[in-house]
């Protein structure tokens, strides 16, 4: 079959899991949680769970925004190599934040375990491989550093690399901890689950207005009902970038694409995710119903910009190198899109709170592994809350 889809992949899978009316009254609570993606599903959890009266809205379905396009790969490694990082924020914070990465994927593991959601979670080695013979270097001095802080990390010779996964590259890292999770699927049933249980959901609730009190939130929306809160969080992904005087990150479009179910993939690659060092990177991983899911070819995100003639284009390479990579297989792909997320200079998200915002909370887990970051904010904000301090609070704060 080929099918050259607008929608991602996630939501032709999935197709609308639950929907939710949109506000129709006033209400009052403590915290409203504003967007509905994998990261307010994740905070309004930990909100709801905690016994904070809490209200989601968005102005889209649930989930609907980057986290229905994400290839969903969960690794540590964030953008910024570590031994980069460290030259950006100190060695301290750059081992922490690595090592906080790690354990966010045993959160997350742990979380949908308890929940009992079924969201493809599959735990997977991750596989960066240099790009090209200049790259080599700059890798093989990453892998030392994370090695000498005690990361499980092996050095990939390219004759190993092509004995263990059958790809034709350059040497690269393996890396113990990984995973990757429909991620699209892990929020709706998370909000559902949360919703069954008294928490408030508004879908199609665009907002109008919102003023900031010393001691509360009020939130008009379009319709012209209003939301009271003592606090708003929010998860507003990318587009909450737009918000503020200063350019806190860059938005880029990239492009993805799924193949058909059974092409030869080799059992090797279920258990794995696979990256390069280019800059964009090319990024990979299988899909627990057996399909290679790859991504790639990013460039500067402008609004209705991403044509079909484009993104067309855009795939084509993205096959060429998924070809180049697996020489013996022929790629046959089933569904193609584009999706958008921010980048900011350090790879770090934004966590915390921000002067010209009173009462709100922002959880920006921005950047190519966003999902990790966006399940420390669920700590955080808590932290945040009660008035405690946390390393990464200074980390991921928006005047570093
Ligand atoms: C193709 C692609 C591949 C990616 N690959 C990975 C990957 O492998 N690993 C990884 O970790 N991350 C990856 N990312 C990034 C990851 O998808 C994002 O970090 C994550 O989905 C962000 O989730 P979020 O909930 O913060 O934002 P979103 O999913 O964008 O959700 C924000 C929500 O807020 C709502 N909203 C926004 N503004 C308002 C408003 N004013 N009022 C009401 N509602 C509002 C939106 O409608 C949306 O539903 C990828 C992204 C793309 C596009």
């Amino acid at each position: 079959m080929e099918l050259r889809s607008p929608e991602s992949f996630w939501l032709l899978k999935n197709g609308i899991l639950y929907s939710y009316p949109s506000l129709q009254e006033n209400v009052e609570c403590d915290i409203t949680v504003i967007g509905s993606g994998i990261t307010g599903a994740l905070i309004s959890h930990t909100l709801h769970r905690a016994g904070y009266r809490t209200v989601v809205i968005d102005k889209r379905d649930v989930a609907n925004g980057s986290t229905s396009a994400t290839t969903s790969m969960l690794q540590y490694e964030i953008d910024v190599p570590m031994h980069k990082l460290a030259d950006m924020i100190g060695e301290e914070g750059a081992v922490t934040c690595y090592r906080e990465g790690i354990t966010s994927i045993e959160v997350l593991d742990l979380l949908l375990k308890k929940e009992k959601i079924d969201a493809g979670f599959e735990r997977k080695k991750s596989l960066q491989v240099a790009h090209s013979e200049k790259s080599i270097s700059d890798l093989e001095r990453e892998y030392q550093y994370r090695k000498s802080h005690g990361f499980n990390v092996e050095w990939l010779t390219t004759k190993q690399i092509r004995e263990r996964y059958h790809m034709e590259t350059l040497p690269g890292i393996l890396s113990d901890e990984g995973a990757s999770i429909d991620a699209f699927r892990a929020a709706h049933e998370l909000i559902n689950r949360n919703h069954h249980s008294g928490m408030q959901v508004y879908d199609h609730t665009p907002i109008k207005e919102i003023q900031y009190e010393p001691d509360h939130v009020k939130i008009i929306t379009d319709d012209g009902f209003q939301i009271h809160s003592k606090r708003v969080v929010f998860c507003t992904g990318f587009e909450t970038l737009r918000m503020f005087r200063k350019k806190y990150a860059d938005v880029i479009s990239t492009f993805a694409c799924v193949s058909e179910q059974s092409f030869g993939l080799y059992p090797q690659l279920k258990d794995l995710l696979i990256w390069d060092t280019d800059d964009p990177y090319i990024y990979m991983r299988t899909t627990d119903d057996g399909r290679l899911l790859a991504g790639g070819e990013d460039i500067p995100f402008k609004y209705n910009r991403v044509t079909e003639k484009m993104k067309n284009r855009k795939i084509d390479r993205l096959i060429k190198k998924i070809e180049k990579l697996f020489p013996s297989l022929t790629f046959i792909e089933d569904y193609t899109w584009a999706g958008a997320f921010g980048v900011t200079k350090d790879g770090l998200p934004f966590i915390g709170e921000h002067p010209d915002f009173p009462n709100a909370i922002f959880v920006l887990g921005l950047g190519g592994n966003g999902i990790t970051f966006s399940v420390q904010g669920m700590d955080l904000v808590l932290k945040i809350l009660a008035g405690e301090d946390d390393p990464l609070l200074h980390y991921y704060r928006f005047d570093r």
